[in-house]
């Protein structure tokens, strides 16, 4: 795994300062912006909007055969208009302070020793130490909350059996069948 140090040196070099456009938050293709969140998360934005779980988030799209006419997918994603997350409100994001790791730490993600970086006209600017260190803890906490939800849930689908021709998403706090 990288640590803090070398993750924090390496934003630096290739530079990062966010400029608010909102476009990692648009839909300029079908899976532009598809936010995966955790149960956990899912559940810091349910209680700080009131809102329902159905009404944040729809399944991951891609389900798996169960092989009995049912079939899982592993995770939620936040739910999105035909332009943007539902969440983005007059360009601003509206659960900033609740919003998903993924949100975050875009446009980088770790993937085990990987640096990922997606597009994002933010790159190339200047970034202080202070801001990459901080930058790059996130995506040591993102990595490390990731894993603990990835383990969960490989384990709750070890104790499962997915029921006969139903539709299901696992996360890490157990099995919802899907209504229809
Ligand atoms: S992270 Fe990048 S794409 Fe997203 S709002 Fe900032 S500059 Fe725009
Ligand atoms: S939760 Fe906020 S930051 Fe994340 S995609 Fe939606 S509007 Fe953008």
């Amino acid at each position: 795994m990288l640590g803090v140090d070398e993750i924090a040196e390496r934003l630096g070099s290739i530079g990062f300062c966010c400029r608010e456009c909102g476009r990692c938050c648009q839909r300029v293709g079908e899976d532009s912006n598809l936010v995966l969140v955790g149960a956990a998360e899912l559940r810091e934005i349910m209680a700080a909007t009131g809102m329902k779980r159905e009404e944040i988030v729809e399944p991951y799209p891609e389900f798996i055969r169960a092989g009995n006419g049912g079939e899982y997918t592993l995770a939620w994603c936040l739910r999105r208009t035909l332009d943007a997350c539902i969440f983005l409100k007059d360009g601003r994001c509206s659960i900033y302070e609740h919003r998903p790791w993924i949100c975050r730490t875009y446009p980088f993600m770790l993937v085990d020793d990987d640096l990922i970086i997606s597009e994002c006209p933010g790159l190339g600017a200047s970034i202080s130490p202070s801001a990459a260190r901080d930058a790059a803890a996130d995506l040591c906490r993102r990595q490390a909350a990731e894993a603990e939800e990835e383990a969960e849930i490989r384990e709750i689908f070890r104790e499962t059996e997915i029921p006969p021709g139903k539709r299901v998403v696992i996360d890490s706090e157990g099995m919802k069948v899907l209504d229809g």
